[in-house]
C-alpha cells in the first residue's frame, strides 16, 4: 500500500524541485534568474513588481532587485513607471525573455505533469494550492492565486455595453478574459468557477 503521510508528501515535494533544478546555467541564467523570469512571465499587471515577486519566492527585496536589475541589464525585463503615482514600477518581460521561456529548466518537471492523467492532474494541483494557502498563511505571507477562485472576482462573463464582463472589485478596475490565469498578491481565496467561465459557490476554507 502507497504511504500517503504528511511527511511523505513533502518530501517527495522537496525532492522533486531538487532534481528539477540545475545549478548550471540555462540561456546563460542562473536557477535565480529563472525564477525571475518565470514568476514576471505568470504574474498579473497588479503583481509585477520587486516587491511582489519577493513575497512570492520567500526572499528579501534587497536580494529580489539584485536578481531583477541583473536582467534589466541583459534585457530580458524592461521598467514602466505606473501611471497612477509615477513612483511605483511594474517590470513586464520582453520579447527575448520570451523567447527563451521554452528552455526553461522546469521542463522537465512539466512533462513528467503532463504524463499524468487529467484527473490525477487535478486532484493534485487542488492539494498543492491549498498546501501553499497554509504554509503562507503560517509564514504571514500572501497566498498568491489567480481570479478564477478569488473573492474580489466580479462578473459573468457576459459582454454589456457599458461594462467590462469581468473587474476586480479590490483594484476596481475591468480584467479581461485572458487576465484570469495570471497570478495575483491580491488574490482571496474565496470563489470557484465552473468551465464555462460563470462564478459558482465559495470554496472551502
Ligand atoms: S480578482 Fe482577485 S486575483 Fe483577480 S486581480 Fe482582483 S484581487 Fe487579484
Amino acid at each position: 500500500m502507497v504511504k500517503t503521510d504528511g511527511r511523505i508528501v513533502a518530501e517527495l515535494i522537496l525532492h522533486l524541485g531538487h532534481i528539477a533544478s540545475r545549478e548550471a546555467l540555462v540561456e546563460g541564467l542562473t536557477p535565480a534568474q529563472w525564477a525571475v523570469v518565470r514568476y514576471f512571465a505568470r504574474a498579473n499587471r497588479f503583481s509585477r513588481t520587486p516587491s511582489a515577486f519577493a513575497a512570492f519566492h520567500g526572499t528579501t527585496r534587497g536580494t529580489a532587485s539584485q536578481t531583477i536589475k541583473s536582467l534589466e541589464t541583459q534585457g530580458y525585463l524592461t521598467r514602466m513607471r505606473s501611471e497612477a503615482d509615477g513612483r511605483s514600477a511594474r517590470l513586464d518581460l520582453t520579447d527575448k525573455a520570451r523567447a527563451i521561456l521554452a528552455h526553461d529548466p522546469l521542463e522537465v518537471l512539466v512533462r513528467a505533469a503532463d504524463a499524468l492523467a487529467p484527473g490525477a492532474r487535478g486532484h493534485f494541483v487542488n492539494g498543492l494550492h491549498r498546501m501553499l494557502g497554509q504554509v503562507a498563511r503560517d509564514r504571514g505571507k500572501p497566498p498568491f492565486g489567480t481570479c478564477e477562485s478569488c473573492e474580489h472576482l466580479e462578473g459573468d462573463g457576459c459582454s454589456r455595453e457599458d461594462q467590462a464582463p469581468y473587474a476586480c472589485r479590490f483594484v476596481s478596475e475591468p480584467l479581461l478574459l485572458k487576465e484570469l490565469d495570471d497570478l495575483c498578491i491580491n488574490f482571496v481565496l474565496g470563489k470557484s468557477m465552473t468551465a464555462t467561465g460563470s462564478v459558482t459557490g465559495v470554496v472551502p476554507r
